[in-house]
């Protein structure tokens, strides 16, 4: 039969995912316009929402997430109404959405915000663990409480906080970079935040000696292995660099391959991995914190989506997908109109805060027939976390991102209280990383925003004597 006879109800808006990104964009819609119906269709039963929100500068935004039940949204926005089912398949041509449940439903104006999903290094392997939200985080935090060993992959934020978390138990970090936390940090950072890793954590119970580190550049394939003395089975922690997973097999599959590095071990863990180093680890479980992909399947089949090279619907500068009335915004689409020198895409929170509430604005000035300018958030990168107990700031191009060699970098550090770096282009202000107390976010983000030419300042600029307010005010 006819699609269109089976739509239950039509919906000026309707927004799929329950995430940052999605419940931002209902809100923004709904209080903007009140009368307007609009549905959230997501798979779980919680939603995210964004709680103590704070702006910490021009530009730096702070905020944690929780989940709540959706009724909370449904109880402050009485037009909305909140439908518990995954979106099954999208039909662009006659506006259309379908449940899992077997519903349809129509829409105006649709936002697709289903964020991403952990890419795992093997499918349905039980030994192999993705970690991509609470549900997942508790059962790591289960099996971790009975493991002695884990292999954790992946060089990105969420490998970065779990290896700071695990404790009483081994922890083998492979990252195929040469440095740790490569999408956060050069090389100067993660030596400045690798001793937290070994160092006694304020709220550690059983006390133990700091422990030998070494600090010379890893070669490839080289390890660094921490040992803390006497203690080792309290805490034993090394990095394997520049290395990906070879292969992952089942003691049985070990013994039978004839591997030719058995050692006595070997063949008593549930698990192994073979890096491309060519090292083979034992293990309770690997953790694989190797990224995500956009969630953007569900909506292909059928319709005509331009994808980008990541996987991601591509979106305009109205957060447009190439089919009409399709929106997204957050992990799942991809930013392709020209960005700002200072602004690159990188899935976190704050970016899908931001991408939900102008893909709302933009949704009503489309309605309305109201022209729109690319949001002032997106003129510079910005991001405040913690790592390692640490404040981190990061801004703009501040890995030194696409701007070839012509770059120059200014560096300050204090072992065990600050990290801060400077890029330069064209001897003015591009990125910077600040990690530790520095105070110097709101004064940098100046700098970075109004392109100053600060060549006559050289070093200055991070002479910690120097109050360098004072020169620009
Ligand atoms: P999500 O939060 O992924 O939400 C997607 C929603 O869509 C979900 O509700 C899902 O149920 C729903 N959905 C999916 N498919 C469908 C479908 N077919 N039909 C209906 N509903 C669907 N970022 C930070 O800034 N700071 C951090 O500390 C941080 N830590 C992280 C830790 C982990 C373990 C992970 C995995 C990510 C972390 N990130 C962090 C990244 C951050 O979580 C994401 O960038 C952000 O959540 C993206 O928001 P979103 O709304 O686009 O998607």
């Amino acid at each position: 039969g006819d699609m269109a006879d089976k739509v239950e109800k039509t919906f000026k808006f309707v927004i799929v995912g329950g995430g940052i990104a999605g419940v931002t964009c209902v809100e923004q819609l709904s209080s903007q316009i009140p009368s307007a119906e609009v549905a959230l269709i997501t798979a779980g039963p919680h939603i995210k929402a964004v709680t103590n929100y704070k702006q910490v500068s021009k530009m730096l935004e702070e905020f944690d997430v929780e989940e709540r039940p959706a009724s909370v949204l449904e109880e402050k926005f009485p037009n909305l109404t909140v439908i518990h089912s995954a979106v099954k398949s999208l039909h662009t041509q006659s506006h259309s959405v379908e449940t899992a449940d077997g519903r349809i439903f129509g829409y105006e104006k649709l936002c697709i915000c289903s964020g991403g999903r952990p890419k795992l290094l093997t499918q349905e392997n039980p030994y192999v663990l993705g970690i991509r939200d609470t549900d997942s985080a508790q059962e790591f935090q289960k099996r971790l409480s009975k493991a002695k060993r884990i292999v954790v992959v992946g060089n990105g934020g969420i490998a970065l906080e779990l290896v700071y978390e695990v404790e009483g138990c081994e922890v083998i970090w492979a990252v195929k970079d040469k440095a740790i936390g490569n999408t956060f940090f050069d090389a100067g950072a993660a030596q400045f935040l690798i001793p937290s890793l070994e160092a006694e954590k304020p709220e550690r119970a059983a006390p133990c000696k700091r422990p030998r580190y070494t600090t010379e550049e890893p070669a490839a394939g080289a390890s660094h292995t921490f040992t803390a003395g006497l203690h080792l089975s309290l805490l034993l922690f090394s990095v394997e660099y520049q290395c990906e997973v070879e292969k992952i097999f089942t003691s049985e599959e070990l013994l039978n391959s004839q591997q030719q590095t058995l050692r006595p071990e070997n063949g008593s863990w549930p698990v192994y991995i073979q890096l491309t180093n060519g090292k083979t680890f034992g293990c309770d479980f690997i953790v694989s914190a190797t990224g995500v992909v956009p969630n953007a399947e569900p909506f292909l089949y059928g319709n005509n989506f331009a994808l980008a090279d990541d996987g991601g619907l591509q979106v305009d500068d109205h957060m447009m997908t190439s089919e009409p009335d399709v929106y997204a915004a957050g992990d799942v689409c991809t930013a392709c109109w020209e960005h700002s020198p200072l602004w690159q895409q990188m899935r976190l929170w704050t970016q899908a805060r931001q991408m939900g509430w102008y893909a709302g604005r933009c949704m009503v000035a489309d309605i309305l027939s109201e022209p729109i300018e690319l949001d002032f958030c997106f003129e510079l990168f910005s991001h405040i976390t913690k790592f390692f107990n640490y404040k981190v700031v990061l801004l703009g191009k501040f890995n030194g991102q696409g701007l070839g060699p012509d770059h120059e970098l200014l560096v300050r550090c204090t072992k065990g209280q600050e990290y801060v770096k400077v890029v330069l282009s064209g001897g003015r202000m591009v990125g910077a990383v600040l990690i530790g107390e520095t105070d110097l976010e709101e004064t940098f983000e100046n700098l970075i925003l109004n392109q100053m030419d600060l060549t006559p300042y050289g070093e200055e600029l991070l002479n910690p004597n120097v109050d360098i307010e004072d020169y620009f005010d």
